[in-house]
């Protein structure tokens, strides 16, 4: 148990008791003990990892201590065996795979739900392939549907169960992804994502949350990920003002959300989805020493 853990079972006076019930007598809250205790596993997206090649910069992002290579969901299908190969020997896996579907899941046209459910297949056998956690899914950025919330969320309630059948058979999962209201108005918070995940109760469908669109969504970003807990999968990272390198924007703090993981006993990747002002030979790792310091601080 960590001094955070402590601290939270020290809000309890019967903290003893408190490990089996819900609640305690005077109505505290107590929060499961995590499973195994949480682990921060850096990755970074493909594109925003320096090198020509991606070979140069699987060696660049092991050499900084990343454990994780989010590469993008377009065609995937086609690029599975070069993966593979560049993968062989190394210890940096695949983390999640970030969209690139063709189609709107929660589009009003059916043809195009369709295209979407038929893209994201073929991309998630592609993620499965290469033993990722999970290809990440917006339902529908602004603009791309005309269906009011009610209808969107009962369209992607009917969608979701036969996305989840081919990513479990596939050994991987869906990852919702909350956005900004600048760019979806539809989901946008960590924990309506956990709410659709619960309410579609199948183990292929799960939920991330991105630092960057969280700033703006969340009132908490501990809160969030605990409200998220079993269903959370992923995590994306970049500065909380103009989505840079975590540590380019002034201030660019991440404790309350890491601490969050950590009392959910987290097992999946924070992944680098950001620009850079700077080289990022040199902001890259500079962002990882932030991040695990504020891990260690959480
Ligand atoms: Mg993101």
């Amino acid at each position: 148990m960590n001094m955070n853990r402590r601290h939270f079972f020290a809000l309890s006076a019967t903290a003893g008791a408190a490990a089996t019930l819900p609640h305690t007598a005077f109505g505290a809250v107590q929060l499961p003990q995590p499973a195994r205790e949480a682990r921060l596993r850096l990755s970074c997206q493909e594109g925003v990892a320096p090198g020509g090649s991606l070979a140069e910069k699987l060696d660049f992002l092991e050499q900084h201590g990343f454990e994780g290579i989010e590469p993008g969901g377009g065609g995937l299908g086609k690029r599975v065996e070069e993966f593979q190969k560049a993968l062989q020997g190394r210890k940096i896996k695949v983390s999640a795979i970030c969209a690139g579907f063709e189609g709107v899941p929660i589009s009003e046209n059916e043809e195009t739900r369709r295209k979407a459910v038929a893209s994201i297949k073929e991309i998630l056998t592609a993620a499965g392939a290469l033993g990722s956690t999970g290809m990440i899914i917006v339902p529908a950025f602004n603009g791309q549907t005309k269906l009011g919330h009610w209808e969107a969320r009962e369209t992607l309630l009917k969608i979701l169960p036969e996305l989840g059948e081919h990513a479990v058979k596939n050994n991987t999962r869906v990852l919702l992804e909350p956005l900004n209201r600048g760019e979806a108005h539809f989901l946008r918070q960590v924990a309506d994502g956990a709410a659709i995940c619960r309410d579609v109760n199948h183990p292929g469908i799960a939920v991330m949350g991105d630092f960057w669109h969280m700033t703006w969504e969340e009132p908490c970003d501990m809160a969030a990920f605990i409200a998220a807990a079993k269903y959370l999968h992923h995590v994306h990272i970049a500065s909380r003002k103009t989505r840079q390198m975590p540590g380019e924007d002034a201030g660019d703090n991440y404790e309350a959300g890491l601490k969050g993981l950590k009392l959910i006993g987290y097992q999946d990747f924070v992944s680098l989805e950001c620009g850079s002002k700077g080289d990022r030979k040199t902001t890259i790792p500079a962002a990882a020493k932030l991040i695990r310091e504020q891990w260690q601080k959480a």
